[in-house]
């Protein structure tokens, strides 16, 4: 399955491409001819292709938070790992900045974490291929969607254990940031189910690893936010799954109640998924439900009331329905394509994401919501479900020093396109930021957040170290991912 050329078309805006042959460090630029400065430097012979044309740029300066718009020399669409291997070589050698970016339906980082200003945007949906698809694990390349592979696993009755709310997200970036579901509980974070990565680091070097090979780069690049190399294929794991989903919804009075409920079952193991969502209101008040599923079999469905026995929500208000489980995982999707209808898709979305301590969060969450009024969130909606802190491994994505955190998102939507408007949403993100920091909790590095250096180093804490000395093994010349704003030279 490798990317459509009528989709490199659109990649490229439909315009013919120019073609480079050089790049002349002085003027920072792509030729079309070796000869067009003194300083011309060949560039090696490419499998994909290389853009320069400004639609080309422009659509690599953009992302689904439409808040940074950071222009790169150029776009590489690569058709081979030979090809990210070679254009991270060049570039480092050169001095040009790498972001990975997954662009097919555009990268969904919110504040420019995967533009490269002035440098060269690898558009990762060129590789985009499932290789296999065995009993326990599945081989894909980065750029691969996580949609497509439910599409050919589903029907062997397996799935990777935990999968984002949206599955229109690629492998590759959830496996950097971390990929967080209502299957965490159970099941960690997608960067937990990684199995064995293909990487090229920062060097150019293409290096396979896995928990007991090459294991220091495989913990790094797991969460690693870019930082280290970028994934070109992975092994992930599968697990056997029922093709229904029953998933039941209700209402609750307070966090703490809602908290409460979800942590006994998280214990449990009721059910296969839990989250809560809470629903900005127009009185600027919130509705908070819980969302739990259980997948089952055709013709043995779940028992309604042992399914909600002991649970404290406001009687009257559960409902229960049956999907099929791939309606389920895809349940973002008539949202999705609605709001592109409305073309409120294509608004700034200036979210935000923690990990409380579940000592800290009923109190936290409640007076934020409280300071948060409904046009602040628009579609929203916020998100407020724990997870066992153990069951994440990937050791550079911070959590707070408790057994259970509780992810708290806040998934804003501007209300207009005005740029002030994002603008003064990022600012708020900002002030809950530290009030999160204040209460032991830490940030989940997806959202649009502004930090220092020194907001870096604090977010990593005692790991810091650790952090600092692997970028220097394995991205020496801090060639990768510069859109994270981590190291600002
Ligand atoms: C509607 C919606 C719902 C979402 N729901 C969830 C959710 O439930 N849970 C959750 O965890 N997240 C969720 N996200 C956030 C999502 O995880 C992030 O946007 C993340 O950035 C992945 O998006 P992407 O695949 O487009 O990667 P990108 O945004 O393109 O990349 C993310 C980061 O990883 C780097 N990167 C990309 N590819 C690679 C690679 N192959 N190797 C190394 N680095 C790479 C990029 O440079 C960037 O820094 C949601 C986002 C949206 C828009």
């Amino acid at each position: 399955m490798t990317i459509p050329s009528t989709r490199r078309a659109f990649l490229r805006g439909g315009a013919a491409a120019v073609p480079v042959l050089a790049f002349s460090p002085s003027a920072h630029a792509w030729l079309a001819c070796t000869d067009a400065a003194a300083d011309a430097i060949a560039i090696p012979g490419l499998d994909g292709e290389l853009l320069t044309a400004p639609a080309d740029r422009a659509a690599a300066a953009d992302d689904w938070g439409h808040i940074v718009s950071d222009m790169p020399l150029a776009v590489l669409v690569p058709a081979s790992v030979d090809d990210v291997r070679k254009a991270v070589k060049f570039c480092r050698k050169h001095c040009i900045k790498v972001g990975p970016m997954s662009m097919v339906g555009n990268s969904h980082s919110t504040q420019g974490q995967s533009q490269a200003k002035c440098g060269l945007v690898i558009d990762m949906s060129g590789l985009s291929e499932i290789h296999a698809v065995n009993a326990t694990d599945a081989v894909v390349d980065a750029g691969v969607r996580w949609f497509e592979l439910l599409q050919q696993t589903l029907p062997l009755g397996k799935s990777p254990p935990v999968l984002t709310d949206h599955i229109d997200l690629s492998v590759g970036g959830t496996l950097s940031v971390g990929g967080i579901g209502g299957q965490t509980p159970q099941h960690g974070l997608q960067a937990d189910n990684a199995l064995e990565l293909w990487v090229v680091t920062g060097d150019g070097d293409l290096e396979v690893c896995s928990p007991t090979s090459n294991a220091t780069l495989f913990n790094s690049v797991r969460g690693g936010l870019g930082q280290f190399g970028i994934i070109v294929k992975a092994r992930v794991k599968l697990i056997a799954v029922k093709p229904l989903a029953r998933r039941y919804s209700a209402v609750y009075a307070d966090v703490a109640t809602l908290l409460a409920d979800q942590v006994a079952l998280m214990n449990e193991g009721r059910f296969d998924y839990v989250e809560g969502l809470a629903f900005p209101q127009p009185d600027d008040s919130y509705v908070l439900t819980i969302e739990a599923v259980k997948y089952f079999d055709a013709g043995s469905p779940p028992n309604d009331a042992a399914m909600i026995a002991g649970l404290h929500f406001i009687p009257g208000t559960d409902t229960a329905e049956t999907l099929p489980l791939y309606d389920f995982y895809n349940r973002l999707e008539p949202i999705v394509e609605f709001t592109k209808f409305t073309c409120e898709w294509y608004l700034p979305h200036p979210l935000t994401d923690f990990f409380l301590p579940l000592s800290e969060a009923a109190d936290f969450i409640e007076s934020t919501l409280a300071q948060t009024p409904a046009v602040d969130v628009g579609y929203g909606p916020v998100l407020i479900y724990p997870f066992p802190r153990a069951k994440v491994t990937a050791p550079f994505i911070p959590l707070p020093n408790e057994k259970v955190t509780v992810l708290f998102s806040l998934l804003r939507w501007a209300s207009s396109a005005d740029p002030a408007v994002a603008a003064d949403l990022v600012e708020k993100n900002r002030t809950v930021y530290e009030g999160v920091r204040e209460v032991g909790g830490k940030r989940y590095s997806i959202g649009s957040v502004e930090l220092s250096f020194a907001d870096w180093i604090l977010h990593f804490g005692a790991r810091w170290p650790q952090f600092l000395a692997r970028k220097l093994i394995f991205d020496p010349k801090n060639t990768l991912t510069p859109g994270q704003g981590i190291f600002p030279w």
